[in-house]
């Protein structure tokens, strides 16, 4: 194995997969730090207490906010407060400077190219060369992402995709780039068994790469089954979960939890680049998933998915 340690770990992108990758991450021993953007409205408690946005407290709000959630989710064996403490969090305007002292940067903001290409061009400006930067993309190709960037970047780069909830689905995928180095692929591939309890696959570069390529499949065609037989959604799940062994997993239950809108990039990031697919059609998004999205129904994390949370 590589000489590499990993004592700390930045994290940026604190929603539902980051908040965990950190946990993840703390409970085995390492420092993290979580960073995400600067909120651009204030919450009616924090215009209550007559906070203003450059306050620090609302300014750390995403991060502090989702990290409470992950810490507090069910079931929880493993997460605890102090674990918690080997987390220092922040928002990546103000802190992104302090990527220079951390032995690995993980990628864990919106499934969107456009928005991951800024957030790396600011990393590349201030890690320190050698360290590890990853993605945790869904689906983006990893050659997009790393376009432009400098060389050492680029040789130090490549998709490292936890599945949700990062702390119990084994799967571990690393997508090289077109130019990551094998010690990066073989340090990755070995910490991710060792260290991280997984189970490490080295998938390649085509679009949404193995799990989600075959994920996305099986949840649209899901999507159209659906409307042309009238199934409704607590049909569904109870056919496609615990009474065929998947106990947190029926179908609906899940894409709540993923998030519609990651589902929805993902499904596109297929249709768009795979045009011929013979499967292609089935990646179009039904017009029912395009109404909830415009009344941002996403699932677990805007209060109302298919199911409304309680
Ligand atoms: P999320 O919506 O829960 O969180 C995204 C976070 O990114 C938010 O906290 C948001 O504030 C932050 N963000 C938005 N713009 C930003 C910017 N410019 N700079 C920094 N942070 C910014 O999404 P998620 O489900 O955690 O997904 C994050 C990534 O992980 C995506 O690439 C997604 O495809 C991938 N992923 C998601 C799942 C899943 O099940 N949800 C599973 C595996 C991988």
């Amino acid at each position: 194995m590589s000489k590499r340690r990993i004592k700390k770990v930045a994290v940026i992108g604190s929603g539902i997969m980051g908040s965990g990758i950190a946990c993840h991450f703390a409970n085995i021993g390492a420092d993290v730090l979580l960073l995400d953007i600067v909120p651009r409205e204030l919450i009616d408690v924090e215009k209550a207490k007559g906070l203003t946005l450059n306050d620090k407290v609302v300014r750390n709000r995403l991060v502090n906010d989702s990290l409470k959630s992950a810490l507090k989710s069910k079931p929880s064996p493993i997460y605890h407060q102090k674990f918690a403490d080997r987390i220092t969090t922040g928002n990546l305007e103000d802190d992104i400077a302090k990527v220079k002292d951390v032995d690995w940067i993980i990628e864990v903001v919106v499934e969107r190219l456009d928005i991951k290409k800024i957030v790396f061009e600011n990393l590349d400006k201030h890690r320190t060369p050698g360290t590890l930067i990853t993605s945790n993309t869904s689906g983006i190709p990893i050659k997009f992402m790393s376009e432009g960037r400098s060389e050492d970047f680029q040789k130090h780069f490549c998709g490292t995709h936890f599945f949700n909830p990062a702390r119990y689905l084994k799967l571990f995928e690393i997508i090289p780039g077109p130019k990551t180095s094998n010690e990066v692929l073989e340090f990755l591939n070995e910490y991710g068994e060792k260290f991280l309890g997984k189970t490490s696959v080295v998938a390649k570069d085509t679009p949404a790469f193995i799990g989600n390529r075959i994920g996305i499949f099986g949840i649209q065609s899901l999507f159209h089954q659906v409307k042309k037989l009238g199934l409704t959604v607590e049909e569904v799940d109870k056919l496609t979960g615990p009474v065929i062994g998947r106990p947190k997993s029926a179908t609906f239950r899940t894409v709540d939890v993923v998030g519609l809108d990651t589902l929805v990039h993902v499904a596109n990031g297929i249709y768009e680049n795979c045009p011929n697919d013979e499967a292609h059609e089935l990646f179009k998004l039904p017009e029912f998933i395009n109404t909830m999205m415009e009344n941002k129904w996403l699932g677990s994390k805007t209060g109302q998915g298919f199911y409304k949370k309680v």
